[in-house]
């Protein structure tokens, strides 16, 4: 059969229905155009900046605040993702080995606490993001991955936390979701969907509600503590347009900070790419999925599926890399190629679906930590903070930052400053020119054997090392 590729729309499906509404469109945001001061600088306009913008206000209605985005704030992947919201349950294992029980368990609640809290926050703001708290479903798409949550499993019952997670049979799974490939999965209660779009839109309005100073359209050249071009301040952003001096800044900027030398080693980037079906709500029916439960399977290159209220399947594949990914240039927004994949596997997984248009594709870039956890700290000036390295599970950690990020801007104590992702030290990718050609081939090795894998082979046991390398190196990526 053949495959109609949609076409480069420029926005994700999600922004542009959004925008589409008055209600999210709000009204345009202008560039910074002449110099500013300000208490606190924000550099990034998707959640983590907005967040830490709302949070700012909350903690400090008086607090002067200026945001600089050089897009429109949701631009990003903020307004590009696939609305899972997840706290840190999944990790819980990794979590208590590297952290202890204790710091482990209250991450996990800290993040479950913030997918409540966004709920909670579309309702008290009075706009509907399609918020629906049905839980998750992690299915085994191979019979490979069949037993990957036993160390969950194990981890959950060991710290009387099973509540967390059911094991499913195959007959159990597909009687929720029926798929050919699933062999049995697993079941947790504690996430959910949203729009992500309608989510960082209405976060906007919020935020400019609350008197925060958003300027869009206005790309950062320089962002740091300063005194370049007048009297020195603790943080000084500059723009093409003029430049803010501020008491505080906060970097929030996601992928863009690979460009960073502060960050270089930090994180690496990958791409991750959605396609959107037209609806077909009969076809969702037939298959019994008829709530708003999101889906993701055990592969390294995960898929995360979820549906619309109007019946429409958005399939969304990570891991994804179109060269050495030293910049994020165009095609990390949208690449034919992850685009073809995603519907390939789409159809794979629901082969009913074949006959429904795919209406829209869409990528962006992944900040891919080593730990695969954010990371949340202050540079070496004290007044300039920073929060990135989601690594694809961003929506609801960003409104835990968001907080961290705001008490740290106002020196003001929370209990979320003790969480383990707080001063934690990123584990350090190697420098180049190792480090973007090493992930790369580690990367495609990742895929050929997720790929091998889905067809029920045996990798090639030199792809099979390669992909396993970046793990044995203690790195929390691969299989
Ligand atoms: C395709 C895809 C699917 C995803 N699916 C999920 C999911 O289902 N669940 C989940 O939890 N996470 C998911 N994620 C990850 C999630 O979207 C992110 O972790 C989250 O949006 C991060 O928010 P942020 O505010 O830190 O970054 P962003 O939303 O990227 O915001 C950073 C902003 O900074 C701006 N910026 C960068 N440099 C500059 C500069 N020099 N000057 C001015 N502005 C600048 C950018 O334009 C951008 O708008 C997905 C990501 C992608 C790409």
């Amino acid at each position: 059969m053949t495959i109609s590729i949609p076409p480069d729309h420029g926005r994700s499906w999600w922004l542009r229905e959004a925008l589409a509404l008055e209600e999210f469109a709000g009204s345009p945001a202008p560039a910074l155009e002449g110099d500013t001061d300000a208490d606190v600088v924000i550099l990034g306009g998707g959640y983590t900046g907005l967040w830490t913008a709302w949070f700012l206000k909350q903690l400090d209605p008086g607090v002067d605040v200026v945001l600089l985005e050089q897009d429109i704030c949701g631009g990003g992947p903020s307004g590009r993702n696939g609305g899972f919201m997840n706290s840190y349950w999944d990790d819980l294992t990794h979590l208590c080995a590297w952290f202890g029980d204790g710091a482990a368990q209250a991450l996990c609640e800290a993040g479950e606490a913030s997918v409540r809290a966004i709920g909670a926050f579309c309702d008290q703001q009075g706009f509907d993001a399609w918020f629906r708290g049905d839980g998750l479903y992690t299915a085994a798409t191979a019979t490979s991955q069949v037993g990957e949550w036993a160390d969950s499993v194990i981890t959950m019952d060991r710290l009387g936390r099973s509540d967390q997670l059911t094991v499913l049979s195959t007959s159990e799974i597909r009687a929720k979701i029926d798929s050919p490939v699933f062999h049995g999965g697993t079941f947790t209660p504690f996430g959910a969907t949203i729009h992500p779009a309608r989510l960082v839109r209405g976060l906007r309005n919020a935020v400019l509600a609350a008197g925060v100073r958003v300027y869009e359209g206005t790309p950062v050249s320089r962002f740091g503590a300063g005194g370049a071009g007048g009297a020195p301040a603790p943080a000084l952003a500059q723009t093409p347009g003029g430049r803010v001096r501020a008491g505080a800044g906060v970097i929030a900027i996601n992928a863009w900070a690979q460009h960073w030398k502060r960050f270089h080693r930090t994180i690496t980037v990958r791409g991750s790419f959605i396609v959107m079906t037209a609806p077909a709500p009969q076809l969702l029916e037939a298959i019994g999925w008829s709530d708003g439960a999101g889906l993701s399977d055990y592969r390294a290159a995960l898929h995360y599926v979820r549906t619309t209220p109007d019946g429409r399947i958005a399939f969304g594949i990570g891991g994804m890399q179109p060269d050495l990914a030293r910049t994020i240039d165009p095609r990390f927004a949208y690449d034919a190629g992850g685009i073809r994949v995603a519907i390939e596997d789409l159809h794979r997984m629901f082969p009913t679906f074949a006959g429904v248009p795919v209406e829209a594709g869409w990528g962006g870039p992944i900040d891919v930590a080593g730990m695969h956890l954010p990371f949340f700290g202050t540079l070496e000036q004290g007044a300039v903070h920073y929060g990135l390295g989601y690594t694809g599970n961003g929506v609801a950690p960003a409104h835990m930052g968001g907080q961290i990020l705001a008490h740290r801007a106002l020196g003001r104590y929370s209990p979320l400053l003790e969480l383990p992702l707080v001063d934690l030290e990123p584990k350090r990718f190697p420098p180049e020119p190792i480090r973007s050609p090493g992930m790369l081939v580690a990367n495609n090795a990742i895929l050929r054997r997720d790929r091998a894998l889905d067809e029920e082979q045996e990798p090639n046991p030199f792809t099979d090392f390669v992909a396993k390398l970046p793990r044995r190196l203690g790195y929390n990526l691969g299989p």
